[in-house]
């Protein structure tokens, strides 16, 4: 009899191992379902582990480093500065317009021009610091082009891909539960720093490129023609860009812009197919003034590119 209501007994108390399993599993879950967003644009499921505040503190930081490296040189000349200053208020003002509103207004957002006429680079960091380098106005050529650029980056910003890489990056490296108790903590160790310089595009920097993902610049490429013709640039310039850009990659040294965004063909193909619905946008939006950007071969000013030269 006694034996029997021991039998009864023992199944109802789990081995303390299994406990531990099923314990870690349902910590896992809450973290994945905490963790997991959805894209306002593409309704694309993002796992997101790292809180905004967390890159977008470092990225701030790391964008006061990179601008005030001795090699840098920012641009002073209006005609440099402004056209982009512009271009960039009107791509800012349609993002908080947009699906991306709540992020855009939380966002303190900044605009460099880099006089650099060999980098052909933009981008744009959590956080809404922007930087542009000068070597990147021949393939933008004028304010529509650069509105498409500006676009593209400033969603990598908007839908929190940086963030995204970084919980991959974590996950992969760390385990799950390990992730967030590493996140959790006050104190950001090198190899953590590393990881958000990398996730953040910044990596560079450091001497590391983690390109983003197909997926990351697919929807960079459709919100930001979106954002761009919200802003009264006309999309079909972005067709025009990408074929810009496929010329210069053919040179001895390719954009960097493009060292992290490949495949032309495929990009341009889905340009088209997105066109339809950005020309809506666009046939809606007061237009946008659409300058040539300065040339920067031709007439360089005097001071700034002694200083360019010089570094
Ligand atoms: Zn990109």
């Amino acid at each position: 009899m006694s034996k029997m209501s021991d039998m009864n007994r023992a199944p109802r108390r789990l081995p303390l191992v299994c406990r531990l399993v099923l314990g870690s599993c349902a910590w896992m879950l809450w973290i994945v379902v905490i963790g997991c967003a959805t894209n306002p644009y593409t309704q694309r499921t993002q796992f997101v582990l790292v809180p905004d505040s967390f890159l977008n503190e470092i990225a701030a930081q790391q964008y006061e480093q990179v601008l005030s490296d001795p090699k840098i040189v920012i641009s002073q000349d209006p005609r440099e500065v402004e056209p982009v200053k512009r271009v960039a208020a009107r791509i800012i003002e349609a993002a908080k317009h947009s699906k991306y509103a709540e992020t855009a207004k939380q966002f303190d957002w900044e605009v460099t021009v880099i006089k650099d006429d060999q980098t052909k680079n933009a981008w744009a960091l959590p956080g809404g610091k922007i930087a542009v380098y000068t070597g990147m106005f021949p393939i933008a050529k004028n304010e529509a082009g650069l509105a498409v650029v500006l676009g593209h980056e400033v969603v990598h910003a908007l839908a929190k891909h940086g963030a995204e890489r970084m919980s991959q990056a974590l996950v992969a490296q760390f385990g799950m539960a390990a992730a967030s108790i590493v996140l959790s903590a006050q104190g950001l160790s090198p190899e953590l720093h590393r990881l958000a310089l990398q996730a953040i595009g910044l990596g560079a920097q450091v001497g590391v490129i983690l390109p983003f993902s197909r997926r990351h610049e697919s929807e960079a490429d459709y919100v930001g023609l979106l954002l761009a013709a919200q802003a009264g640039y006309d999309p079909r310039e972005a067709v025009r860009l990408w074929e810009r850009m496929a010329q210069a990659s053919q040179g001895r040294e390719p954009p960097e812009f493009l060292s992290t965004h490949p495949s032309h063909q495929t990009r341009i193909a889905d340009l088209q197919r997105w066109m339809p619905e950005a020309l809506v946008l666009y046939q809606q939006a007061p237009k946008a003034p659409v300058a040539d950007l300065p040339s920067i071969s031709a007439d360089p000013p005097p001071s700034v590119s002694r200083s360019a030269n010089g570094q």
